[in-house]
């Protein structure tokens, strides 16, 4: 199965995206880890990346799809694949729906898992405490849920004009909502 995975920052995308992942054996492809780990790894990639990350900018389009493309036509996503973080806005949906027809096939699903945004908001600071990631800032967080709000939650109204828009509530506890997402998915 090819799944794009939507929802906004702390919505549980990560956490959830691993579990279906191993349940169907298809790779989880996370846009904001590779980003993460090219910036540890002080590629180009992860200089260019950087300073829109650590504002809650999107790094711009013709990077992340150039990256994207490169690991969906890497081989081990030939399979299916599971994509966390992309598209996030209407222009890379777009451009997913171009490299997919050039590999000869199609998405079968996006899945949004919502959350409103006091509960994203007070996730995203407990997190912050645990994991320190450099973006994990209050006002940082308030950028990256505006960015969610005007750029990337488009995405889902293109998917469900397409018909293969399905939503399940993120709140509740890990496992329950683990349950939504396997129902929503058919498995
Ligand atoms: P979250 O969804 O919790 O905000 P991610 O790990 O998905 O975190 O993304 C972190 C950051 O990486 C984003 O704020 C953005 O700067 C960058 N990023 C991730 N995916 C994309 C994408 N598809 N397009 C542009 N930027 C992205």
């Amino acid at each position: 199965m090819r799944i794009v995975l939507l929802g906004p920052p702390g919505a549980g995308k990560g956490t959830q995206a691993q579990f279906l992942s191993e349940r169907l054996s298809i790779p989880a492809i996370s846009t904001g880890d590779i980003f993460r780990a090219n910036v540890g790894g002080g590629t180009d990639l992860g200089r260019q990346a950087q300073a829109f990350m650590d504002k809650g900018e999107l790094v711009p389009d013709d990077i992340t799809n150039a990256m994207v493309r490169d690991r969906l036509g890497d081989g081990s996503a030939a399979n299916g694949f599971l994509l966390d973080g992309y598209p996030r806005n209407p222009d890379q949906a777009v451009e997913l729906d171009t490299m997919l027809a050039d590999f000869d096939t199609h998405l079968d699903v996006a899945i949004e898992i919502t959350a409103d945004v006091e509960e994203v908001t007070s996730r995203l600071l407990s997190r912050a405490e645990i994991e320190g990631r450099s973006d994990d800032t209050e006002d940082v967080i308030r950028r990256r849920l505006e960015v969610y709000a005007t750029e990337t939650a488009p995405v889902s109204a293109y998917y469900e004009g397409r018909g293969v828009l399905r939503q399940i509530d993120g709140t509740g506890d890990i496992t329950e909502v683990t349950a939504r997402l396997f129902h929503a998915v058919g498995v």
